[in-house]
């Protein structure tokens, strides 16, 4: 059978306008990196997660993001980061490559995201960080973590990826943390033609230091050069961390991309709030089904980046669901996030063992709907008549 709804690999189409944006900087920006774009971007992604300006930094791709946070944890030897065993490989081993442990908590099996319990749960005296993942577009509760972190004296970093414009009281995702990354990959409800993220950090000396870490160590001579070309080319540095150096990288984010990203702004809170009303539109018609369990939230806590379900009835029941749909119906549902602690790169490096029952559970068991951003009414409602004859049929 045809595919008639695929799980697409890009989840929105651009508009004329955002396209005349990109047109404009590919033809103008000069620089076509590290310019007023970036700066634009910048400067309007600060404003609208709500915190201070100079504290949000572009980069080549929210696992870049990742990498520079890690680094500005300056682990030592045995230092444990906190982290969802339920996640996205590069959530995790960025923390892996500057020097960290990773510790795996364990996920509520309902909302998917971890809670301040499960954190609390696999704390030990050698836990440094957590990393609280809003997987599948919905915010963890993060007041009971930030107060959690704060008590315990542990850096709080978020992974909100998936989650850009969800919120909870108004505060977004991003913003409750010591450090936030966010990623504009092609999957993503907001993406600058396929690659970019953006790096939060909240305190204000550990900020300073981002431009440099990003880009190669470069910086300003700390006098006035006489001659513009004496030394030439500024200065290469790094600074100090708790007594040690940083190492440099190049993480920068092109121009087009940042001009798309900061245009893409004024519409990201629309796009979310058209998928959440086609997710609950979904959940609610599928009502008669309770072995189908959704997450369902009803405000902007959740932006529904993803559709996910779990078969209640078992695992034989979502291979019979997914084969059908499939076979019978064209409709191309996924299996997203092995537990980490499976992976033989996890394994190898001795972080093989997790007590993890809800993400174990939730996995095996679990579904993912197509939900592109641009899936016609058409094959909307063509997936939801499928979903419920399947359904019906595998009873
Ligand atoms: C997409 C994603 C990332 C990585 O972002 P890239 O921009 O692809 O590097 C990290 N964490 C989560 C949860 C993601 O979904």
């Amino acid at each position: 059978m045809d595919i008639k709804v695929n799980f697409s690999g890009r989840a929105i189409r651009y508009t004329e306008d955002e396209i005349a944006v990109v047109v404009e900087a590919m033809r103008n920006a000069d620089p076509l990196t590290q310019g007023h774009y970036m700066r634009q971007f910048e400067s309007k992604f600060a404003d609208y997660q709500g915190v201070a300006q100079g504290t949000c930094f572009t980069t080549m791709n929210g696992c870049s993001a990742l990498e520079l946070s890690a680094q500005l944890c300056m682990f030592n030897e045995g230092d444990e980061v906190v982290i969802p065993s339920h996640t996205f490989t590069a959530s995790a081993y960025p923390y892996v490559k500057k020097g960290a442990k990773l510790v795996w908590a364990d996920v509520d099996l309902h909302s998917r995201v971890v809670t301040a319990e499960s954190i609390e749960r696999v704390l030990t005296p050698r836990t440094r960080a957590v990393v609280v993942v809003h997987l599948y577009g919905y915010v963890a509760d993060m007041p009971a973590i930030a107060a959690l972190c704060k008590e315990r004296g542990l850096i709080l970093i978020e992974d909100a990826a998936q989650a850009i414009g969800a919120e909870i009281g108004g505060v977004k995702a991003g913003a409750f943390g010591d450090m936030a990354i966010f990623s504009f990959h092609s999957h993503k409800n907001l993406t600058t033609l396929g690659e970019g993220g953006m790096l939060y950090v909240r305190d204000a000396k550990l900020a300073a230091m981002v431009p440099t870490l990003r880009h190669n160590g470069h910086c300003g001579f700390d006098f006035e050069r006489p001659d513009y070309w004496k030394p030439a080319m500024g200065n290469v540095d790094m600074p100090f961390i708790d007594g040690r150096m940083v190492q440099p990288n190049n993480y920068c984010l092109g121009e087009v991309e940042c001009a798309l990203g900061a245009k893409l702004l004024e519409r990201i809170d629309e796009i979310n709030d058209q998928k959440r009303s086609r997710a609950l539109a979904f959940i609610d018609a599928l009502k008669d089904f309770p072995e189908l369990e959704f997450h369902r939230e009803d405000s902007r806590r959740h932006n529904y980046h993803l559709l996910a379900a779990r078969m209640t009835s078992g695992v034989d029941a979502r291979d019979r669901f997914m084969r059908a749909m499939f076979n019978e119906k064209g409709v191309k549902c996924v299996v997203q996030y092995i537990p980490l602690d499976r992976y033989d790169y996890y394994r190898r490096l001795g972080m093989g063992e997790a007590c993890c029952p809800n993400a174990d559970t939730f996995f095996d068991t679990m579904i993912s709907f197509p939900f592109q951003h641009w899936l016609t009414e058409e094959e909307f409602t063509y997936m939801l008549a499928s979903t419920r004859e399947v359904l019906a049929q595998i009873r």
